[in-house]
């Protein structure tokens, strides 16, 4: 049994014990059952959350609806981050059902394959304005609107990737827009503070998403994570999950702006160990 089994067991059957009984919160990215929205969604249900959940259109819609379904969820809406009305229709919605927001999951990013490959240098104008909108900025969009409806404090988080902090093969201008994300946490969580909301990023290692294969040789990065890590594996969901209800949850009610690595400890390591190096290569 893994501790996050054991965990979600203590929660079981509690009800209004459970750590996230009676709190509402919109989740905006499951693309499908491998989306780490998912993961975060799927472990906040069972520790007694009220899920609303969006998607980007028709094409998602067919995958989402059911996932959604299967937690309960009432409230499964369209949104593309980039439009504004689409981000007003749904706090409207929001704000008529419930009444009142506790959180918000924020697991959206979007960048043009044919530049997550090659040279950072080749960024199109375009495609950079593109990314930061839809990959940045939504965060600060969405927690402007989530704000006067977070009226009992309230926690926003998003997700990042170490290739905002360093360079990693072909992450290009998505670290650019992941180094403002995680920028714009900071901001975001002193802005709000004081209404008692706090802002967190969860900086996640590499994952076998829709997103995460975008990204060229995504398999060798996956690969070398994983012998590199000082956990020596790549992160489940299920932790990813898991990282998600603790920074939703009042088990962090002390902490905001801050970026959490869930990789196995990958971001801790300079120089790997020669000898894995080598193991590798023979
Ligand atoms: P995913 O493909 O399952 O999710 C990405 C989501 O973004 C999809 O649901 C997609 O519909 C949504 N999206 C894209 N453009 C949108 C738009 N204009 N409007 C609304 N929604 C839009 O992949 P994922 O890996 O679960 O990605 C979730 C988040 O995690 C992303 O921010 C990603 O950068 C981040 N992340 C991923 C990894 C990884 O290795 N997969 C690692 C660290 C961080």
């Amino acid at each position: 049994m893994t501790g996050g089994d054991r965990l979600d067991r203590a929660a079981e059957g509690k009800g209004k014990g459970a750590l996230m009984a009676g709190k509402r919160g919109l989740v905006l990215g499951v693309a499908n059952d491998r989306s780490i929205a998912w993961g975060i969604a799927s472990k906040l249900h069972r520790h007694g959350a009220e899920l609303a959940f969006t998607y980007q259109g028709e094409a998602f819609e067919r995958r989402v609806r059911p996932l959604a379904q299967s937690l309960g969820s009432r409230l499964v809406l369209p949104c593309d981050v980039s439009r504004e009305a689409d981000l007003d229709t749904v706090f409207d919605a929001v704000r008529e059902t419930w009444d009142r927001l506790d959180f918000v999951v924020h697991a959206v990013a979007y960048s043009d394959k044919d530049e997550l490959k090659g040279r950072y240098l080749d960024t199109s104008r375009e495609n950079f304005a593109k990314t930061m909108t839809i990959s940045c900025y939504s965060f600060t969009a969405l927690a402007r609107r989530a704000a006067p409806l977070m009226t009992d404090g309230g926690s926003l988080i998003t997700l990042s990737y170490l290739g905002a902090q360093r360079v990693t093969p072909n992450y290009n201008v998505m670290g650019v827009a992941k180094a403002a994300l995680e920028t714009s946490v900071r901001y975001l969580a002193a802005d709000m503070g004081g209404a008692r909301i706090r802002v967190n990023a969860i900086s996640a290692g590499p994952m076998r998403t829709l997103a995460g294969s975008a990204i060229a040789d995504a398999r060798f990065v996956y690969r070398w994570n994983e012998t590199h890590a000082p956990l020596r594996r790549n992160v489940s969901l299920e932790e990813v999950g898991a990282a998600g209800l603790y920074l939703l949850s009042d088990l962090s009610a002390g902490v905001t702006g801050e970026t959490l690595y869930v990789d196995g400890g990958y971001n801790t390591i300079g120089i790997p160990s020669p000898r894995r190096l080598k193991a590798e290569h023979d």
